[in-house]
C-alpha cells in the first residue's frame, strides 16, 4: 500500500455527493442519504445515475470498516477489496431500508426481491425479577397482530383484480412541501391516506367479505417467552417474523426486551451479586452468622472465621453465589457482602473499663505529664458535615449575588470614561 499516495480527492467524493463533513456521524450519514434519496429517487424523476451514487457513497460510509478504508486508501482499494465491479448493492434495497423500519440495510437483497418492503419489528418490553433472571422462567404472552387473509390470499378483492389509486397515481406515496423560511422547503414523503400506502384501490362489489378488502386479518397468537437462566438486563428475545404481516412485504420480528425490576434485597452487576449486611460492633468484633435466603429460596449460612474481625464499609465475597453465566449455567459469578457496621452510641464508664481491659492498650496514654502541661485544651463538638458545606455554598452565593449588584455602576463608569 505505500507505493500509492492517494490523490487528493480519492477519498472526499462520497462525502461531497452526501454533502457531509468528513466528520460526519453515522447518524449525520442517515440523515443526509436519506433526505438526498428521497429528492433523487427515480420514481419521482429524480437522476437515476444520482440516485446510484448516493446508495453506493451511502453503503461505504456507513460500514465502519469500508469507511476506514475508504478514508485511508481512497476508492480504488474498496473495489480491489470487493472482488471487483465496486461491488454495490441494489441502490433501490439501500432506498427501501429506510423505510421499511430497522433491519440490516444490506441484508437480504436479493432473496427478498427488488423493492420489497420489510415490515416494522415490533419491540415489547418484559419486565423480569431477578429472581426469574436467576433460575430462568417462560412467560406465555398473548398478542395480537395482522395476518394476511387466508381467503383472498392477501389480494383484497374476489377477483384479484384491482385498480390504480387515483390519490397518489399508483405510487403508495403521496409528497408534501412544508415552507421553513424564505428560500428553505422541506420535502416531505408519506404514505397515500386513500390507498394506505398500496398504490390500489378495490372495486366495494368485487371486496374479499373476509377482510373487506384490508389484505389482513387480527388473529390472537400466544408467544412462550423463554427467559434463560443469567440473561441481561436490556437483552432481546426476538421471535423472527412474528410481527403484523402485510402484502409484499417481510414480516418484520417481534422482539421482547428484558427490562430487570429492582430487588429489595440483591443488587445485580454483571454476574456478580452484591447485598448489604448490617452487623453490631460485637458481630463485628467477636464473630456472627446469619441466614440469607438465595433468590431460589436456598437458605444459605453465612458466618465468619474465629477471631476474624469486620470493619465498616468492607467486603466479603463467597464464590459461586452469583448469577448464572448466561449459556453457561453451571458457572456463577460471586455473591458480594457490603459490611455496615452499627456502633453503639455511648458507653458506660464499667463498659470502658472493661474494654480497655481487654483491648490493645491506648497510644494516648503514652502522653506524659510535661507534655500535657504545654497544651491548650480544646473541646470536640458534633458535627453533620453535609449540612456544614451546604451552608458554606448558600454562604458563596449569596456573597457572588451580592457583587453582581454592584456591577451597572461600575459597567456605566466604563462607558462613560469611552464617550
Ligand atoms: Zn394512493
Ligand atoms: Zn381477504
Amino acid at each position: 500500500m505505500f507505493g500509492r499516495a492517494p490523490k487528493k480527492s480519492d477519498n472526499s467524493r462520497y462525502y461531497e455527493i452526501l454533502g457531509v463533513a468528513k466528520s460526519a456521524s453515522q447518524d449525520d450519514l442517515k440523515k443526509a442519504y436519506k433526505k438526498a434519496a428521497i429528492k433523487n429517487h427515480p420514481d419521482k424523476g429524480g437522476d437515476p445515475e444520482k440516485f446510484k451514487e448516493l446508495a453506493q457513497a451511502y453503503e461505504v460510509l456507513s460500514d465502519p470498516e469500508k469507511r476506514e478504508i475508504y478514508d485511508q486508501y481512497g476508492e480504488d482499494a474498496l473495489k480491489e477489496g470487493m472482488g471487483g465491479g465496486g461491488g454495490g448493492h441494489d441502490p433501490f434495497d439501500i432506498f427501501s431500508s429506510f423505510f421499511g423500519g430497522g433491519g440490516n440495510p444490506f441484508g437480504g437483497g436479493s432473496s427478498r426481491g427488488r423493492r420489497q418492503r420489510r415490515g416494522e419489528d415490533v419491540v415489547h418490553p418484559l419486565k423480569v425479577s431477578l429472581e426469574d433472571l436467576y433460575s430462568g422462567t417462560s412467560k406465555k404472552l398473548s398478542l395480537s397482530r395482522n395476518v394476511i387473509c387466508s381467503k383472498c390470499s392477501g389480494k383484497g378483492s374476489k377477483s384479484g383484480a384491482s385498480t390504480k389509486c387515483a390519490g397518489c397515481q399508483g405510487t403508495g406515496m403521496k409528497v408534501s412541501i412544508r415552507h421553513l423560511g424564505p428560500s428553505m422547503i422541506q420535502q416531505m414523503q408519506h404514505a397515500c391516506n386513500e390507498c394506505k400506502g398500496t398504490g390500489e384501490t378495490i372495486n366495494d362489489r368485487d371486496r374479499c367479505p373476509q377482510c373487506k378488502g384490508e389484505k389482513v386479518v387480527q388473529e390472537k397468537k400466544v408467544l412462550e417467552v423463554i427467559v434463560e437462566k443469567g440473561m441481561q438486563n436490556g437483552q432481546k428475545i426476538t421471535f423472527p417474523g412474528e410481527a403484523d404481516e402485510a402484502p409484499d412485504t417481510v414480516t418484520g420480528d417481534i422482539v421482547f426486551v428484558l427490562q430487570q425490576k429492582e430487588h429489595p434485597k440483591f443488587k445485580r452487576k454483571a454476574e456478580d451479586l452484591i447485598v448489604e449486611h448490617t452487623l453490631s460492633l460485637t458481630d463485628a468484633l467477636c464473630g456472627f452468622q446469619f441466614v440469607l435466603s438465595h433468590l431460589d429460596g436456598r437458605q444459605l449460612l453465612i458466618k465468619s472465621n474465629p477471631g476474624e474481625v469486620i470493619k465498616p464499609d468492607s467486603y466479603k465475597a463467597i464464590n459461586d453465589e452469583g448469577m448464572p453465566l448466561y449459556q453457561r449455567p453451571f458457572m456463577k459469578g460471586k455473591l458480594y457482602i457490603h459490611f455496615n457496621v452499627e456502633f453503639p452510641e455511648s458507653l458506660s464508664l464499667d463498659q470502658v473499663k472493661a474494654l480497655e481491659a481487654v483491648l490493645p492498650p491506648k497510644p494516648s496514654s503514652q502522653l506524659t505529664d510535661m507534655e500535657l502541661d504545654e497544651c491548650e485544651e480544646t473541646t470536640l463538638n458534633d458535627v453533620n458535615m453535609e449540612e456544614e458545606s451546604r451552608r458554606k455554598q448558600q454562604q458563596a452565593q449569596q456573597e457572588a449575588y451580592d457583587e453582581d449588584d454592584d456591577m451597572p455602576g461600575g459597567a456605566q463608569r466604563v462607558q462613560c470614561a469611552q464617550q
